[in-house]
């Protein structure tokens, strides 16, 4: 089979395009990724002359590129390539329309003119909007995103919808909660929090530190989309989540107390605007329906990931500096 995954460069699709040439030797891959300053070309060094494996730098708005790849045979899709970053789509909302809204309909209509046997939407709880203290989003939660980001992925969610709808395409969408894991871009909490702290420098925590989000280890959302992807019936939403509620300041103490560094680098910095309260996610249907289970809770989870910064220091250095440094002190410096 090939498969065409786009965004593969970043952090979850680098995480499948590994997991994927594993588990699948008689699969080819080929990844298409723009490289923009989250793709990293670096976290696939280690596959990159594999023969099951082509990397193709460029954009999926670039409909006459993307064509030229579903003429080579691509028989399924899985869609990761979008911007992420909530704070940087409150700088700018823009871009985020471009790539994750035009950027998902130019796949989908090259996906329905070559006819593909599946086509895997990935997207996010951050859909469903903020909960209350109590309840959990199911796969009918209406949608109500509240930042840009989240709206760019709503609207790709519908359009992806539509394709099915409309077209009979065969359509899946994912809805996964927060990842944390290897190769994580140091702009999300986790690693930020990580590298932050190894540094000894202050760790910026929005608010009063109690948002909550659940939170899944990379390679359980691998799992759970490899599933999708093979058994997902056309047209269905799967929720995908850890059942692994924490608060944001849970995680930051969670991750001193393994490095062995003090709270006084904690600071406090003024609050995202309309920065969602609560992400709980119920992943009841991929779990009866697919058989989907989780590998790792929590605990193991972080364990493993503070051990994966620790060894790949490099890794994370280097993107600690030049564009992202000039972001990051924009973002934290004036609060
Ligand atoms: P990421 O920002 O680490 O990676 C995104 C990748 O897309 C990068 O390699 C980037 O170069 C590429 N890209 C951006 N614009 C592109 C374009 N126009 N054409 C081709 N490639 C482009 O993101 P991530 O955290 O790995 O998230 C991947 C997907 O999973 C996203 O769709 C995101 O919405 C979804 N998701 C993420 C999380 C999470 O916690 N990180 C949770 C649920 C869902």
């Amino acid at each position: 089979m090939k498969v065409l995954i786009t965004g593969g460069a970043g952090f979850i699709g680098s995480n499948f395009v590994h997991y994927m040439l594993d588990r699948y030797p008689g699969y080819h891959f080929i990844n298409l990724d723009a490289l923009t300053y989250a793709g990293n070309l670096e976290n696939l060094k280690a596959i990159q002359s594999n023969e099951n494996y082509t990397f193709v730098k460029g954009s999926i708005t670039d409909s006459k590129l993307v064509d030229s790849l579903f003429e080579q045979g691509v028989q399924a899709v899985v869609h990761f390539a979008a911007e992420s970053h909530v704070d940087r789509s409150i700088l700018e909302p823009d871009v985020f329309v471009k790539t994750n809204v035009l950027g998902t309909q130019v796949l989908l209509d090259a996906a329905r003119k070559y006819s593909v046997q599946k086509f895997v939407h990935v997207s996010t709880d951050e859909v469903y909007g903020s909960l209350g203290e109590t309840g959990l989003f199911t796969e009918e939660t209406p949608l109500a995103p509240n930042s840009p980001y989240s709206a760019s992925k709503a609207g790709s969610d519908l359009l992806a919808r539509a394709y099915f709808e409309t077209f009979g395409l065969p359509v899946n969408i994912t809805r996964c909660s927060n990842n944390y894991g290897p190769y994580q871009f140091p702009e999300k909490l986790i690693p930020l929090i990580i590298a932050n702290a190894l540094n000894d420098r202050p760790l910026p925590v929005y608010g009063d530190g109690l948002n909550i989000r659940d939170w899944l280890y990379v390679e359980d959302h691998c799992s759970a989309i490899d599933l999708v992807m093979h058994q997902g019936v056309n047209g269905e939403v799967y929720n995908i989540g850890g059942n692994n509620e924490r608060t944001n300041i849970h995680i930051v103490k969670a991750i001193l107390e393994q490095l062995g560094k003090p709270e006084i680098l904690i600071q406090f910095v003024k609050d995202r605007p309309g920065h969602d309260r609560r992400y709980g996610i119920d992943p009841t249907k991929i779990t009866k329906e697919l058989g989907w289970q989780p590998k790792h809770n929590f605990e193991t989870g972080i364990e493993a990931t503070i051990r994966w910064y620790l060894n790949n220091q490099d890794w994370w250095k280097r993107i600690q500096s030049g564009e992202y440094q000039a972001y990051f002190q924009e973002q934290y410096s004036s609060r």
